[in-house]
């Protein structure tokens, strides 16, 4: 039997991944990503030549099938994504249950997550915290920001640039005035932390069109 490897990559930065995250997608028989394009850039920056096989939201039982018949003849496959943690916001839970129930092992090659690395930088306490995710864009959004208003500790909120505006009103609207704290391309060259209320974030990006990928993070009040 093979192994299933859950690799974290880089969520900007090619050089944020470590040692052993390196060696193991060297060393595996295949890895499996999201969008080649994107995890060949990482491959060829670590002269990485693993041959890869596509993963990615849409997969459905068959690849999973195929991932398993491979692992059962004795592969061991790294799963990566796009960016950051596997499962996180991201395609793997699904497989990685699929290959446990199956009593193949897996094991995690931790490292970096736009999660964590914008709580770390955001000069909060973050001891406990609340991650959405993205928010639904229509079924269920309402409802979750209203139990999101009730929440006393931070709350965090992934997001695309041409949603920011309406995310920002929105929490306006169901939270009311807090304190945001918007951290924008994170470990790359445009890398940026806004903080202010709604409102002072809101008037911002009306006049300066979000860009890049987004991480806001809702404090509990407006200090
Ligand atoms: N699995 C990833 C992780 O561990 O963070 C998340 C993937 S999710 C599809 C992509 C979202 O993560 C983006 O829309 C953005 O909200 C956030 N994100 C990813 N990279 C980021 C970065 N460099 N700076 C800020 N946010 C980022």
């Amino acid at each position: 039997m093979g192994t299933l490897y859950v690799v974290a990559t880089p969520i900007g930065n090619l050089e944020d991944i470590t040692l052993r995250a390196i060696r193991i997608l060297q060393e595996a028989d295949l890895i499996a990503c999201e969008d080649s394009r994107i995890t060949k850039r990482l491959l060829v920056r670590h002269e990485i030549d693993t041959p890869t096989i596509s993963y990615h939201q849409h997969s459905g039982e068959e690849k999973t099938a195929v991932l398993l018949e491979k692992l059962r003849a004795g592969q061991s496959i790294a799963l990566v994504t796009d960016a950051g943690t596997p499962g996180i916001q991201d395609p793997g839970g699904r497989l990685v249950r699929a290959v446990r129930n199956a009593q193949i092992s897996v094991e995690v090659i931790p490292g970096p997550s736009a999660l964590t690395a914008a709580l770390s930088v955001a000069g909060i306490s973050a001891d406990s915290f609340y991650f959405v995710g993205f928010l639904p864009k229509k079924k269920g959004r309402q409802t979750l920001l209203k139990e999101l208003e009730r929440l006393a500790i931070p709350i965090v909120i992934y997001e695309a640039p041409p949603r920011v505006v309406k995310t920002l009103r929105d929490i306006h609207a169901y939270l009311g005035e807090r304190k945001i704290i918007a951290a924008r391309e994170l470990t790359k060259k445009f890398e940026e932390l806004q903080e202010g209320t709604v409102t002072s974030l809101l008037n911002h990006f009306t006049n300066h069109r979000p860009k890049g990928e987004f991480v806001i993070i809702v404090l509990p009040d407006i200090y």
